[in-house]
């Protein structure tokens, strides 16, 4: 498999709808089995992106190539089925009427090998023995699958799938999210995933495009946008987020945590960002923080600091013993990045 391929190109594509700009200049490509995420909040243009992929919607501007083929440009319109796009979105129902097998089998053209393919889908899906189930007899998670299935049969170039996992609990979502990702990895396909968990997302993907309206504010790696975030909306966009202020001078920033070292080439007047897990507490007498509240939250807590007049959350190990209205001492694990302020 040839790894270098790129399998998926938008280039500044846009799309309006009566007025609304739902997307604006979104650009991006994907090599064969890299699997991207957009990510950002309700309304950013998540959904019209993956549908101006798959054909649903005609872009106002820009060009969509495929396998090396333009799909979508000046002049050029693909239909949706003749694309090799396999989708696996909330609204696109399996069949109710056919069994597990006939929706797997349905975008099979050879019919002599069909059955065989089926088989082997049925196997990567984990639903061997539910073959002549109808899909009212299967549970939410197993549904799901049946669309995975459905959408990789035909052997797509790209798998597009849009919130697949939002009608689930948390524990068969994240069970399901390990099944996705092993299966797309094992197939080889190339995928693109909507979500607006920035968890799922910064699980899923070997790439995040954070979205907001209808642009794409930062392109990279799950790392890259959780730990050096272009800006600070990307910042909020992707987890939780402690906003301080600071002033920089030569690299270090006074602020109430302190003197500390920042990672970003700023001076002057800046605000911090410091993750809730990047902070360190320690119980100590002449603590500058008090503990105001806390949540248990299985393996971490979730700590509410007062520092003068400053709220800031701390994540730390549940084992760790911290009590409310006890002062702690506070340190950074690592220099924050730092932007600019007015
Ligand atoms: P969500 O997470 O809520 O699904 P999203 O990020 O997927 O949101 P889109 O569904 O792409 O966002 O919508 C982007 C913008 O375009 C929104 O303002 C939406 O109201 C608008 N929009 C989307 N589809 C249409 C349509 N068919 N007609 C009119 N406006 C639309």
């Amino acid at each position: 498999m040839n790894t270098n391929t790129t399998t998926l190109r938008c280039q500044a594509l846009r799309k309006e709808f009566n007025g609304t700009v739902a997307v604006d200049n979104v650009s991006f490509s994907l090599k064969r089995g890299d699997f991207l995420c957009l990510l950002g909040p309700s309304g950013c243009g998540k959904t019209t992106t993956l549908r101006l992929i798959a054909g649903f919607e005609k872009p106002d501007e820009g060009i969509i190539s495929i396998a090396g083929r333009t799909v979508a440009g000046q002049d050029i319109f693909v239909r949706p089925e003749e694309r090799k796009v396999g989708v696996v979105f909330q609204e696109y129902a399996l069949f109710p009427h056919m069994t597990v097998e006939e929706n797997i089998g349905y975008g099979i053209r050879n019919s002599r090998q069909r059955q065989q393919k089926v088989k082997e889908l049925l196997k990567l899906v984990g639903l061997c023995g539910m073959e002549k189930r109808h899909i009212h007899e299967l549970s939410g998670g197993q549904q799901q699958r049946v669309a995975l299935a459905r959408a990789l049969a035909p052997e797509p170039d790209l798998i597009l799938l849009d919130e697949p996992f939002s009608n689930l609990d948390a524990n068969p979502r994240q069970q399901l999210r390990w099944e996705l990702l092993d299966i797309l990895k094992r197939e080889g396909r190339t995928a693109v995933f909507v979500t607006h968990d920035q968890e799922e997302a910064l699980a899923l993907g070997d790439w995040i495009a954070v979205m907001e309206e209808g642009r794409i504010l930062q392109f990279g790696s799950p790392e890259e946008v959780y730990e050096r975030p272009i800006n600070d909306k990307v910042a909020s966009l992707v987890g939780e987020v402690n906003w301080i202020e600071a002033h920089v001078n030569k690299g270090r920033a006074y602020c109430i945590l302190g003197q500390v070292p920042v990672a970003s080439p700023v001076e002057g007047k800046v605000k911090l960002m410091v993750r809730p897990e990047q902070i360190e507490i320690d119980p100590h007498p002449e603590g500058h923080a008090f503990v105001a509240q806390k949540q248990f939250l299985g393996p971490t807590q979730l700590v509410m600091l007062t520092m003068g007049h400053n709220t800031i959350k701390v994540r730390v190990p549940s084992h760790k013993h911290i009590a409310i209205g006890s002062k702690v001492k506070v340190n950074l694990t690592r220099a924050p990045m730092a932007y600019k302020t007015p």
